[in-house]
């Protein structure tokens, strides 16, 4: 075992441990997915039919999070227990049955989708973690745009392209 890879959550064994657990749920969850294209008329004006398309989301009563002692060990641990209504994972992002009906939701995890695509999947872990270590999770930048948009959704503002937005504001 290389201790300075288990050191860093840089380090490529944890990183890719990270993306393998990713690409698992991913994968088991394709026969329950849903296309977010059944949101085009909901969200028409911020998101395209052609993101919608290529983005699903999963209804579940288990929220899942990789709940690696990597992870604890880098100060993550707060993060892994906190109860969340949704959190994403590249293209696929994962809603408790019973805020499902949260088109704020959706709008929110869709802003993720979109930096997750901009950042491609490495580069959103490595980020994503260092902000909770460094900001907390109220504070990471990646979640103060997703939740600026979803509020801006929210409160009926005007048409706006998310994708366009998130590329010129990560
Ligand atoms: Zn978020």
């Amino acid at each position: 075992m290389d201790h300075a890879c288990k050191a860093s959550i840089n380090g490529e064994h944890v990183l890719g441990k990270i993306e393998e657990w990713i690409h698992q749920v991913n994968a088991s969850h394709e026969s329950v997915r849903q296309s977010c294209s059944a949101f085009q008329r909901e969200f028409e004006g911020f998101y395209s039919l052609a993101f919608l398309d290529t983005a699903f989301f999963v209804v579940t009563d288990n929220i899942p999070k990789p709940d690696f002692p990597e992870l604890r060990a880098a100060g993550l641990g707060d993060f892994i227990d906190m109860d969340v209504d949704g959190i994403t994972y590249n293209n696929t992002y994962y809603v408790r049955r019973g805020s499902a009906q949260s088109l704020r939701l959706h709008f929110h995890e869709l802003v993720h989708v979109a930096q997750w695509r901009e950042l491609g999947v490495p580069g959103f872990i490595t980020r994503y973690i260092q902000e909770i270590q460094q900001f907390q999770y109220n504070g990471a930048p990646l979640e103060i745009m997703a939740y600026s948009l979803d509020g801006h959704y929210q409160a009926g503002g005007q048409s706006l392209n998310i994708e366009q937005f998130v590329q010129r504001n990560l």
